[in-house]
């Protein structure tokens, strides 16, 4: 069986084909979250004039001595095109963000000076540049700003406004359509027969690939049975990533790798020596790449952290699966099968960064089946593959999902 890293590593391989995905342009406003996919230059300077950071008044540097007294020969306010220049020995009103006049290199803090009238006294020497933000200071024309790859943040949205851009040019977000399987699921709303329980990963798998960046579609739960999942198959239009839950095991009615391999998909692998989440599979279908998740839930969603989000970053021109990833310390002795790397739901009792390892509670049930064990989860201890049996206090890597706030 594969181990996770060897399964992680034939996966990003085999996507790095298909990634990253083409660019599109987008308005800033709907661009947050995606990856820039050129680099974002400066066309002209950054700030455009040289300007004051101060309310106060503009002068030669020279002409400031302490006691130097200085005519107001006029005023000048953020909005209004360049003033004339200003004569030597005399100095200007000026508010932040007004440009500083010709001749004019530093400014005194209003609060720093006393006015008598139409004259300034300074108390102190004032160095050259003093409150001023030079032109170009910001970026330089022709700089590059940011380069391609970068993530989209609320900043980086802001910057590209400064530099004049309405629009990006960032990486299409992963189309990702989600298949749930089982005779069993009924939708939230509908009424449950005997042997019938809720349809919960589709909806869970959309959110997780809102959060990895994708787009996600879900189409109605296919029936175990051949020809209702290879109608499914036909029917999934318009994607680059299909992610099929349940009937990859190796139950009677586990169909779901047949229905693939019939509808053309090649599949690479079946089963990686990890819990949750052993009989994951994946393969390529066409341009397009196919995960077959396990239906347990939180199979379904921890193989999707271990495998198909770092997949959709990729296609989406990120590197890595995004997590912080921190030592913890095991607060409970825990057993294990030697050959699988098994994936513990933790509470972790201090934020990552703490000095000192924090501790990792273990949530109170671990079945694969039980959702209650991933939602509460903070983080996915890694019990790595070899021991059978780790101590209370051991300490293991974990794989944060949301930092424990303080
Ligand atoms: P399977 O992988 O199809 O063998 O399913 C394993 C377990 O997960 C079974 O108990 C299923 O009833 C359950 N299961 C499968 N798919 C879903 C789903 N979409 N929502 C909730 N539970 C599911
Ligand atoms: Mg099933």
């Amino acid at each position: 069986m594969l181990s996770p890293d060897t399964a992680r590593k034939r996966i990003l391989g085999a996507v790095a084909r298909l990634a990253p995905l083409p660019a599109e342009r987008v308005p800033l406003e709907k661009a947050l979250g995606r990856t820039l996919a050129t680099d974002l230059t400066a066309e002209a300077d950054l700030p455009p004039f040289a300007a004051s950071t101060m309310d106060g008044y503009a002068f030669r540097s020279g002409d400031a001595q302490p006691g130097a007294r200085l005519p107001v020969a006029f005023e000048v306010f953020a909005g209004h095109g360049a003033a004339r220049e200003l004569p030597p020995g005399a100095c200007c009103r000026i508010t932040t963000g007004a440009p500083l006049p010709p001749g004019a290199d530093a400014v005194e803090k209003q609060e720093e000076v006393r006015r008598q009238g139409r004259t300034v006294i300074l108390h102190r020497a004032v160095a050259p540049g003093q409150f001023v933000r030079a032109r170009g200071s910001d970026l330089p024309a022709g700089a590059v700003a940011l380069a391609a790859g970068a993530a989209v943040d609320p900043a980086v949205v802001g910057l590209a406004a400064a530099l004049g851009h309405r629009e990006l040019a960032v990486h299409r977000r992963p189309r990702v359509v989600i298949l749930p399987t089982g005779d069993e699921l009924v939708p939230p709303g509908r009424r449950l027969r005997p042997g019938q329980i809720r349809e919960s990963n589709g909806v869970a798998l959309v959110a997780a690939v809102q959060e990895a960046g994708g787009e996600a579609r879900k189409l109605p739960a296919a029936r175990d049975r051949a020809g209702s999942l290879e109608r499914a198959l036909r029917g999934a239009r318009d994607l680059d990533v299909l992610l099929t839950v349940g009937g990859v095991s190796v139950g009677a009615r586990d169909l779901v790798r047949g229905a693939l391999r019939r509808a053309g998909a090649r599949l690479q692998f079946w089963r990686v020596a990890i819990r949750p989440g052993k009989p994951f599979t994946f393969g390529l279908w066409g341009d397009k790449v196919v995960f077959g998740l396990p239906g347990n839930p939180a199979s379904a969603l921890v193989t999707f952290e271990l495998f198909v989000r770092p997949a959709l970053r990729a296609l989406s021109g990120r590197v890595g699966d995004g997590r912080v990833a921190t030592w913890v310390r095991l607060a409970r002795a825990q057993e294990k099968p030697a050959e699988l790397t098994v994936y513990l739901r933790v509470r972790l009792t201090a934020p990552p960064g703490t000095p000192g390892l924090g501790w990792a509670e273990p949530l109170r049930t671990q079945q694969s089946g039980d959702l209650t064990s991933l939602a509460g989860a903070d983080a996915l201890a890694i019990l790595p593959a070899g021991p059978t049996r780790l101590r209370r206090g051991a300490a293991v890597r974990a794989i944060v999902l949301r930092p424990p706030l303080v």
